[in-house]
């Protein structure tokens, strides 16, 4: 399965992209985590991408993009991916694309998660007290709502014309949003349907 996972920060789409990429036995790929390692390792990569980080705005497209292009070639991707946090910019998707469509195996879903912002800043203000990630303060959070809108959220017209946008209410205990999404994958119409084989699983079975 070859999936891309949209959304504000705090949607939840980590926790998402680990059971998805674990029922499809698909690679679960998180740009942001690729970053944080790169900083706690202090690589070439981890420098460049440090300040991005700490400030909450993008890493430049050609930096990014040049590390997942890199990342889907590896043996793990074969079977398919989760992107978790890519793209985040219409550049990012159209390398993307371009990318899968020589290789003759296009994206079979965008998933969006859609959430309103008064419950985004409860549950990033709890993971920023549970996890002490240096980029969940209040100012950086609302500077990275800004970032979603303006750069990412364009995104959901790009999939919605391609036909790959998949809306997720992304409100509700963990089980049953991928509960919504394993139903919501396997109504998709052709030709994406008949691309996910057995994806789709009905009410109440998804995984525990
Ligand atoms: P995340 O954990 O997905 O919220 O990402 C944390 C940070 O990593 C972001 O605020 C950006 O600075 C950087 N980042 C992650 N993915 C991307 C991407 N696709 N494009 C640009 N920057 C990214």
């Amino acid at each position: 399965m070859r999936l891309v996972l949209l959304g504000p920060p705090g949607a939840g789409k980590c926790t998402q992209a680990v059971r998805l990429a674990e029922h499809f036995q698909s690679a679960d790929v998180a740009t942001g985590d690729i970053f944080r390692e790169q900083v706690a390792s202090g690589t070439p990569l981890g420098r460049i991408a440090q300040e991005y980080l700490d400030s909450g705005d993008l890493v430049p497209d050609e930096v990014v993009i040049a590390m997942v292009m890199e990342r889907i070639s590896e043996p793990d991707c074969a079977n398919g991916f989760v992107l978790d946090g890519f793209p985040r910019t219409v550049a990012q998707a159209e390398a993307l694309d371009r990318r899968l469509e020589s290789a003759g195996n296009p994206l079979e879903a965008a998933l969006f998660f859609e959430i309103e912002e008064l419950e985004l800043f409860r549950r990033l203000a709890g993971r920023s007290a549970a996890l002490h990630r240096s980029d969940d303060t209040e100012q950086t959070i609302r500077h990275r709502l800004e970032v979603f809108a303006n750069k990412t959220r364009p995104l959901v017209n790009y999939y919605e014309r391609s036909g790959a946008l998949v809306r997720i209410d992304a409100v509700g205990d963990v089980e049953e949003v991928t509960r919504r999404i394993l139903k919501l994958l396997g109504q998709m119409t052709p030709p994406q349907a008949a691309k996910l084989g057995q994806g789709g699983v009905p009410e109440g079975q998804g995984p525990t």
